[in-house]
């Protein structure tokens, strides 16, 4: 998506660019518990292609496991499970992974994760939550570069996970809107 924004300074436009890649929640594989793996790579490997496969997700239901009211032990308002469990010889792809709520799923089913040869088995149960890409590049929400003429700046915002480019970018602005309202508020309580 291309937006034009006039009348705005540097910092401005530097800070919303900054919160679309790394402060707008996304949903991604966090945990991995691995039943069978007789892949050629190893668990960590192979828990990091699920962790950076982009999800679908609805932004307004899911809670940051750590602000849940489950307190962090995981519910289906915080946390999905997916299953998985193929015998080789084949590709295991992202659409190979079973999802336990059709919100959130592969926003692609054909992404690579391992090949499996001849009687390899590679089975598991893999855990998604929302987090943010300052925290790890797997949440990070897009990609976004702009070019700045006279008091003009055209942004160019590409999606990297399960949400459209509009709505990272109205979720950017409502996260930039709160931090301002609570930066007011420190320096409220400062007075
Ligand atoms: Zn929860």
């Amino acid at each position: 998506m291309k937006v034009l924004i006039e009348g705005i300074k540097p910092a401005f436009a530097g800070e919303l660019r900054r919160i679309m890649v790394s402060e707008v929640p996304t949903m991604a594989i966090e945990w991995v518990d691995f039943h069978a793996n007789d892949s050629v790579l190893w668990d960590e490997i192979v828990a990091h292609r699920l962790g950076l496969i982009p999800l679908t997700f609805d932004p307004k239901f899911f809670n940051f496991k750590d602000e849940c009211q489950c307190e962090g032990k995981g519910c289906t308002r915080c946390q999905v499970a997916f299953a998985l469990k193929k015998t080789g010889p084949c590709m295991v792809y992202s659409g190979d992974l079973k999802t336990t709520d059709d919100r959130v799923k592969p926003v692609f089913d054909k992404i690579p994760i391992v090949e499996l040869m001849e009687g390899q088995e590679l089975e598991l149960e893999a855990f998604a939550e929302l987090g943010l890409g300052k925290n790890h590049a797997k949440w990070q929400a897009a990609v976004v570069g702009y070019k700045q003429e006279d008091d003009k700046f055209t942004f160019n915002i590409e999606s990297v996970c399960g949400l459209k480019a509009e709505q990272i970018f109205s979720q950017a602005l409502q996260v930039l809107t709160e931090k301002t309202n609570d930066f007011i508020k420190d320096v409220e309580r400062l007075k």
